[in-house]
């Protein structure tokens, strides 16, 4: 269970301090799909860096499985963040002198419980490409190469920043079935950042954010299976 108890953030000093997030709550149960959504600048990367423990937020909790972050010292936060957490960013940070198979590789010698590497390169459609380094590749392609290093970690938490911004419809639909496949077959909690509002019917929790609040929240009874979304 992933609870957030009224985080706030805020950027810059003096005049130009702002407020980005004005107090979240919110909680998450395990294995659920939790989609994001926000105009942009509205904080939503924010949001998932600090759950990510890669941001401080200025005041409030998170908690993982009723275990306090900020109670965490830097050698648990460090564990949390390689072997707990897959992280999908906004612009891929694929290693760029690395192979796709590398880069997978990557996530899984973080983890101490990683998937099986062939069928992971295969789920995502990649065996063909798997030498390639990302300047041979597709968007679609360096963005499945991106989550497979953050999912072969079969990490508790995925967070996925607009896994599907840069891709064409079908490939992201099918990005999107990945997701959804992972976390049926292993049970992680995602949540998922996206503009697209017809994505929200494949979630459980729909968050909305805007002017640094939650606006709604609602639980989803009749999820709509990836390959079905239309927009
Ligand atoms: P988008 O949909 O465009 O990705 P977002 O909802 O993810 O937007 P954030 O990236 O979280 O928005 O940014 C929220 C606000 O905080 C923006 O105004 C941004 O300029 C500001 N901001 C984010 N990170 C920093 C930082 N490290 N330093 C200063 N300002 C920041
Ligand atoms: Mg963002």
């Amino acid at each position: 269970y992933l609870e957030l108890k009224d985080i706030k953030k805020s950027f810059g000093t003096g005049e130009n301090r702002t407020q980005v997030l004005k107090g979240i709550s919110c909680g998450i149960e395990k294995g659920k799909i939790c989609v994001l959504l926000g105009p942009s600048g509205s904080g939503k990367s924010t949001l998932l860096n600090i759950i990510g423990g890669i941001e401080k937020a200025d005041g409030g909790s998170i908690s993982i499985d009723g275990e306090l972050m900020e109670s965490m010292n830097e050698k648990k936060l460090s564990l949390y963040r390689r072997k707990h957490l897959g992280y999908v960013f906004q612009s891929y940070n694929l290693i760029p002198n690395l192979t796709v198979r590398e880069n997978i590789e990557v996530g899984a010698y973080l983890s101490s419980n990683p998937l099986p590497i062939d069928d992971m390169i295969k789920t995502l459609g990649l065996w063909e490409h798997q030498n390639k380094t990302p300047n041979q590749l597709s968007g679609g392609q360096q963005q499945r190469t991106a989550i497979g290093r953050a999912i072969i970690k079969n990490p508790g938490i995925l967070l996925c920043d607009e896994p599907t911004g840069a891709l064409d419809y079908n490939t992201s639909k099918e990005i999107l079935k990945l997701i959804e496949d992972v976390n049926k077959k292993y049970g992680n909690t995602v949540i998922l950042v996206t503009h697209n509002d017809a994505i929200k019917n494949m979630a459980d929790y729909v968050i909305k954010l805007k002017d640094g609040q939650i606006r709604k929240t609602d639980i989803n009874e009749n999820k709509i299976p990836a390959m079905e979304l239309e927009w």
